[in-house]
């Protein structure tokens, strides 16, 4: 089993007698350590790339200025401005989610997922110098009541992912429909490096990558998938993972019927 933390308070009561408070702490402590852990991660993840960042400009500084070619002081600069990019998507992201937990949910419109995924992809394929084959099958008329700005940073979130974790010639494949009980399902495919069954649980904590170097290497910040998940769960829906290693993934989001919304197609036209 596991222990838990209790905290004792004996307090004296005006001449009655004591009062003995017994509290169980356990939870509170699990979340200071998760705290203490996600402020210890930040530091990291931000001191890297400006470790990275003030090694090239001290290098440039100390250097007589004919000792680097152009070309070369062209490639540091390079250099220097992925490392601020870093930095800057690290912060952003921060910010999102620090928004995504501090905020009330307000009352959503209708939202068409089709334009919101055809931009995603564009953003998504722009990214890579790799390519990849994408099929789509997305029902144009099919929409959820929600937010907007949300529903397209996880779209766009999932897209990126699959994008980043396929090789070259891979194929992704997304789909938007409703299934046989109402719901609205959102789902991406990718043929790509996949995850480990133990590892799964794990992909949405903040910070947390299965394969550091090459979340890094493609521009990840370790973050997009725990703001994903905080936005399903803000439209009541839920995230589904099926992977499987080497072969490729499927994440999906599916939406409660309640806020589903079908347009049948040409109802508006009709005049009867
Ligand atoms: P990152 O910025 O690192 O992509 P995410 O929160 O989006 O952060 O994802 C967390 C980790 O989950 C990734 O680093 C990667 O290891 C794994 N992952 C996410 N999507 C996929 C995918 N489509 N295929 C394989 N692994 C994935």
């Amino acid at each position: 089993g596991q222990l838990c933390s209790l905290q004792f308070q004996l307090t004296q009561h005006a001449n009655e007698g004591y009062l003995l408070l017994c509290q169980d702490i356990t939870q509170l402590e699990k979340l200071q350590t998760t705290q203490r852990d996600f402020v210890a991660n930040v530091s990291h993840e931000i001191r890297t790339p400006l470790t990275v960042l003030i090694g090239f400009l001290e290098t440039m500084r100390d250097l007589p200025h004919e000792a680097l070619t152009k070309e070369q002081r062209k490639q540091y600069e390079e250099l220097m401005h992925e490392q601020a990019q870093r930095m800057l998507a690290i912060v952003a992201d921060l910010l999102t989610l620090s928004t995504l937990e501090s905020t009330e949910i307000v009352e959503g419109t209708q939202v068409q997922l089709a334009p919101i995924i055809d931009k995603a992809a564009v953003q998504a394929q722009s990214i890579s110098r790799e390519s990849h084959e994408f099929e789509f099958d997305v029902d144009p008329d099919l929409a959820v009541v929600g937010q907007m700005n949300e529903l397209s940073s996880a779209v766009t979130n999932l897209l990126t992912n699959a994008v980043r974790y396929t090789p070259e010639g891979g194929k992704i494949t997304i789909r938007w429909s409703a299934n046989e009980h109402g719901e609205a399902v959102f789902s991406v495919t990718d043929t790509g490096l996949g995850i480990e069954k133990k590892d799964i649980p794990r992909i949405t904590e903040r910070f947390y990558r299965v394969d550091k170097s090459r979340s890094r290497a493609s521009g990840g910040t370790g973050l997009g998938l725990a703001i994903t998940k905080h936005i399903v769960i803000r439209h009541n829906a839920k995230l589904v993972v099926d992977s499987e290693i080497n072969k490729g993934s499927t994440f999906r989001i599916v939406f409660p019927e309640e806020i589903v919304v079908q347009e049948k197609k040409g109802d508006h036209k009709r005049d009867d």
